[in-house]
């Protein structure tokens, strides 16, 4: 199914929108290291539930090992969310948004409705 140049631009928006948002997402957990990389920001999250014994050496160094693992987590897959927008944004400038990189069907409208970055349809994805 061809997509209407109405649809894609619409997901452009979507897309560009989605992109300020987890870029701002990315800006708060993480920080940009010297050499361009980024890594956890070292903040208090506000949830301490893992390291609740203050005093305990033992049992704080391993919450912060845990949250910065969480952090850790949330970045790396925020970056990814990140890149496959930027990725998506792409395909729509050289016209081949909506198809699947795997079998180079078209990817399902409700799918990319739901995940206007995604690049593999439905029976491809992961
Ligand atoms: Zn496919």
């Amino acid at each position: 199914m061809l997509l209407s140049k109405e649809f894609v631009g619409e997901q452009k928006k979507k897309l560009e929108s989605r992109l300020k948002e987890v870029g701002e997402e990315i800006e708060y957990v993480g920080e940009r290291t010297a050499d361009g990389h980024w890594r956890p920001r070292f903040v208090d999250w506000g949830d301490d539930a893992a390291s609740g014994n203050i005093g305990d050496e033992w049992t704080e160094t391993a919450g912060e090992q845990a949250q910065f693992e969480e952090r850790l987590a949330v970045l790396k897959s925020l970056l990814n969310i990140k890149t496959n927008i930027e990725n998506a944004l792409e395909r729509i400038d050289s016209g081949t948004y909506g198809r699947c990189s795997n079998c180079d069907r078209f990817i399902e409208r409700e799918r990319l409705e739901v995940i206007p970055e995604a690049d593999t349809c439905i029976k491809c994805q992961d």
